[in-house]
């Protein structure tokens, strides 16, 4: 529950100072395994089950992401960016395993055009706010739990340059988060799909030569169904 203390720092530094950088956008991050059998065989089959996995992170979000008063509302509906990178990859024979970290920028449904929260406690005394959407960031939360923010952490401890410091720091990681990000599930793929490809290249060749049948070929049509041979596609 939240007291009259906490009420105060999200008025003043939530909403007053930072305007609610973090529901624009809103960021849903999931960590998550895929696991390529077979070396570089069959990727197009591979990308689509890329494709799949991204588009079912997301919409675990949007489902799980709804208001709390009854009947529910959903927050967002699909993500504006995906910024979806491979964090880790292990090789074993000729089974891959990659950790993908897939963040996904959302638009919430209740963000105003003024950038405001349309049913924040602040402005409409309501209780339909979920607690895990924006505005979440409480005195008393370390960093890396859940709720920690960078700027209400140096609110509390620190005078105002260094909360201009943390603004500005978690302004530009959202920018620079959001530049680097993609429009669909499908370009999502591709990218992780490159990233594997020129990671096997430099560190396991054998398993790039298993391309029997793969649209690694550079002669062969390459896997993102443009109809252009690999190497003047995605191999170029
Ligand atoms: S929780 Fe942090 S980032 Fe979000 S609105 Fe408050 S101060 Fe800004
Ligand atoms: S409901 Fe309000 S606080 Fe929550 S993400 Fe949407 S705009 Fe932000």
């Amino acid at each position: 529950m939240q007291t009259a203390e906490t009420d105060s720092f999200f008025s003043s530094i939530c909403v007053d100072r930072c305007k609610g950088m973090c529901c624009d956008p809103w960021w849903g991050i999931i960590s998550y395994g895929a696991v390529k059998r077979a070396g570089l065989s069959n990727l197009e089959g591979f990308r689509d089950e890329l494709v799949r996995g991204i588009r079912e992170r997301a919409g675990r979000i949007v489902k799980n992401y709804v208001t709390s008063e009854a009947p529910s509302r959903p927050l967002f509906t699909s993500p504006e960016r995906y910024n979806v990178s491979i964090r880790d990859i292990r090789v074993s024979g000729t089974t891959i395993t990659m950790e993908i970290l897939a963040m996904f920028a959302f638009r919430c449904l209740f963000l105003s055009p003024e950038k405001t929260c349309m049913i924040h406690p602040s402005i409409t005394d309501g209780e339909i706010r979920p607690p895990h959407c924006g505005f979440m960031g409480a005195p008393g939360v370390r960093p890396n739990e859940k709720g920690y923010c960078r700027v209400i952490h140096a609110a509390g401890s620190n005078g105002d340059s260094e909360i201009t410091k943390a603004l500005d720091t978690e302004r530009s990681a959202s920018l620079a988060h959001y530049a680097a990000g993609v429009k669909s599930a499908e370009e999502a793929a591709d990218r992780l799909m490159l990233r594997l490809r020129d990671y096997c290249s430099a560190n396991y060749p054998a398993l790039v030569d298993m391309r029997k049948g793969s649209p690694l070929g550079r002669n062969d049509p390459c896997w993102c169904g443009s109809t252009l041979k690999y190497r003047k596609c995605h191999g170029r």
